[in-house]
């Protein structure tokens, strides 16, 4: 029989072996949020979850896959229909308490694997607190970190920075590959924000310097950022790919890793 990796599939005393065997146990986050004409509300979730359950499922002994977390922190896009925003304290103190229990039942490895931008900063502390305040380590990853340099430069269309933002190049074209079903790809146009500059914009290659986000509308007709005409299910293939390789080799690492004493000074 196949190993279970999925965690709501096991019972208590075999989560009692899936600790026993170290395995890191692995959080993937989304939103469920406006993504443009042409992508569905769960984008975010569907990104996250599947590279997740791509690369446990390639190393099922040695880690979990957590039931996603859907809802998040996304105001900012309320603008647009369909978009479901949750206070950044409410959030925080979520996925934190997922994580404490996790760290109660001896899990000592935990990756929350983010799909959403705006989550960036409240999983930050959330992992904190999760380390903090458990004897487990937690750490935080948003999807995108984990592609190559080379890889950008070897696909990548769009102009840099804005072309790939959100719903944009690079979130189209993993969609496409992961379910292509629900794309609309004939709804989809560029949408690249007139205000930028070295200081301000928007890019998941890489980060602007100042962290500034205002409400979508103010900036985006389409509620997509970016330029989702040069996204190819392709594309999408490779870039997934390259993200699960990576993932697994983060998730081995995570798990080999040790947890030194803390030592009191005083
Ligand atoms: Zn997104």
């Amino acid at each position: 029989m196949a190993t279970k990796y999925r965690y709501e599939e096991f019972t208590w005393p075999e989560i009692r072996e899936a600790v026993a065997q170290n395995r890191v146990a692995v959080l993937p986050v989304g939103t469920i949020e406006q993504h443009g004409p042409h992508l569905p509300l769960v984008a975010d979730v569907i990104t996250a979850t599947e590279m997740s359950r791509l690369a446990v499922a390639g190393m099922p002994e040695e880690a979990v896959l957590l039931p996603s977390v859907y809802y998040a922190f996304n105001e900012h896009h309320l603008d647009f229909p369909g978009t479901i925003a949750v206070q950044g304290d409410t959030f925080i103190n979520y996925v934190s308490d997922i994580g404490k229990s996790l760290a109660h039942h001896g899990f000592k490895k935990i990756l929350l694997v983010n799909g959403h931008g705006s989550n960036v900063p409240f999983l930050d502390i959330a992992a904190r607190n999760i380390t903090n305040h458990s004897n487990a380590i937690c750490a935080m990853v948003p999807w995108w970190n984990l592609i190559p340099k080379e890889l950008f430069t070897e696909l990548r269309e769009s102009e840099y920075p804005g072309g790939m933002a959100h719903g944009c190049e690079l979130e189209t074209s993993v969609l496409l590959h992961l379910c292509g079903n629900l794309v609309q790809m004939e709804h989809a146009s560029r949408d690249i924000p007139v205000q930028r500059s070295e200081y301000f914009y928007w890019d998941l290659q890489s980060p602007s310097p100042v962290f500034f986000q205002e409400f979508f509308s103010r900036y985006s007709k389409t509620g997509t950022s970016g330029d989702p005409t040069k996204a190819t299910a392709e594309k999408g293939r490779r870039f997934v790919e390259a993200v699960v390789v990576r993932m697994m080799q983060l998730i081995r690492e995570l798990r080999a890793r040790e947890i030194a004493p803390r030592v009191d000074h005083h």
